[in-house]
């Protein structure tokens, strides 16, 4: 039997990983539809390499080129955001999210409210809309399996186990570029050099989100809304390796981990698979004996105020890390954009904390509430920015 996967982000780096492996594996799979921001150029490059049956590009104005690039191919196309509402909720046994940020929560929510199977990459709208994203999964009875490396190895550590039973799930974090630097170093940082990732290569904004550690913060509260597990027991370890993704401790102190090499085929391979395992061609096994050492230290949030503000917005709940996160994606393209030094990263996201608390104390009831405190929050956040 042939499965129908869709692929929403399917230019990007995991986008582009899971292409890989539905061409490795053209028995199995075939591709629904395929989804892009603004290239239509690579966007078509993907969806005839992978024969989709259709393609939207997320820009309203990219359709005359998307057309033209996929001129003779019989691949169906659109343009804008109801396009890849289309792309999303086209019949499928499988849709990837692997877009990019918060701007992945609408089409993602469509595919959850057909009921679909969703392998979720995209933790942004986890952290954007976490209960009411909970909630319509639940409702819509569709089924969410972890892609993100250290949430996909806390899936595979629990096994069939009971998380009554778990008393800590960790996961790990390469530290990022900035590591062992200095604060005065790091202070300094351009993007350029934050996005030298040491362990994985990614795309751009989780790459920045690498280097200020706001990406294990993402995926704390992640964690929480996927596994329904309290702050409490959650906590993230540094491992440079990036070999232990995560490990889990259950009640009677015994711990079972999630090993890979540093490659994202691996979490995606698990997802596709949906109970079979995939092989991976030119994959590089684990070779423990060639890595030599496994070695573990606490996170510095004095060097990483992203990760302690992270926590902060966890443990008070509310519309916390709905405002934290909009605020991180406008200052993060600042940083990108040369506009704003690594540090104002954290402090504009702290200030946005701070300015919201009073005026949104309660958690979105909805994605739509969500996607409103998102976009206020983006609008301040540029606002603050430009004084
Ligand atoms: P990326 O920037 O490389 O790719 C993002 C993709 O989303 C691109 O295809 C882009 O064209 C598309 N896109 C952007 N806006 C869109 C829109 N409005 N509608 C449709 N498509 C749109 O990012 P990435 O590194 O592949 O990361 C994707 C997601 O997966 C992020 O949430 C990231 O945190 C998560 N993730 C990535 C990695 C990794 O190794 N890259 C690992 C774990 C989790
Ligand atoms: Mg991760």
């Amino acid at each position: 039997m042939t499965l129908t996967v869709s692929v929403l982000g399917a230019t990007g780096s995991i986008g582009r990983s899971t292409a890989d492996l539905l061409d490795q594996h053209r028995d199995r799979f075939r591709v629904g539809a395929v989804a892009g921001g603004r290239d239509a150029a690579a966007l078509a490059r993907v969806a005839r390499a992978l024969n989709a049956e259709f393609a939207a590009i997320a820009d309203p104005e990219g359709g005359p080129a998307l057309r033209d690039a996929l001129a003779g191919s019989g691949i169906a196309c659109g343009a804008g955001p109801s396009a890849v509402i289309e792309a999303a909720t086209r019949e499928a046994d499988l849709v990837v999210a692997a877009v990019s940020g918060a701007a992945g929560l609408s089409p993602t929510c469509a595919a959850i409210r057909q009921g679909r199977t969703v392998a979720l990459a995209n933790k942004e709208s986890l952290v954007c809309a976490g209960d009411a994203f909970m909630r319509d999964a639940k409702k819509f009875g569709a089924r969410l399996l972890p892609m993100d490396s250290e949430h996909n190895a806390l899936e595979q550590s629990i096994g069939t186990g009971r998380i009554d039973d778990i008393t800590r799930m960790t996961i790990t974090a390469s530290g990022g570029p900035f590591r062992t630097a200095t604060r005065e170093r790091i202070a300094a940082a351009s993007a350029a050099d934050a996005a030298a990732h040491p362990t994985w290569s990614m795309g751009m904004k989780i790459n920045i989100d690498s280097a200020t550690l706001m990406n294990k913060g993402l995926e704390l509260i992640e964690a929480h809304h996927l596994f329904g597990i309290e702050a409490e027991r959650l906590d993230a370890v540094v491992h440079p390796q990036s070999i232990v993704h995560a490990l889990v401790t259950w009640r009677d102190g015994a711990v079972t981990a999630g090993l890979y090499v540093p490659d994202m085929r691996v979490p995606i391979a698990h997802c596709l698979g949906l109970g079979d395992r995939l092989t991976i061609a030119r994959g590089k096994p684990l070779d423990l004996a060639a890595t030599g050492s496994l070695t573990f230290e606490r996170p510095d949030e004095e060097r990483f105020p992203c990760l302690r503000i992270a926590k902060a917005a966890l443990a008070s709940g509310g519309a916390q890390p709905t405002v934290m996160n909009a605020a991180n994606e406008i200052a993060v393209a600042a940083f990108i954009a040369g506009r704003i030094g690594f540090y104002d990263i954290a402090a504009l996201v702290e200030r946005a904390c701070e300015h919201f608390a009073a005026r949104f104390p309660a958690a979105p009831g909805d994605v739509e509430e969500a996607l409103a405190i998102d976009a206020e929050v983006r609008r301040w956040s540029e606002a603050a920015l430009a004084a």
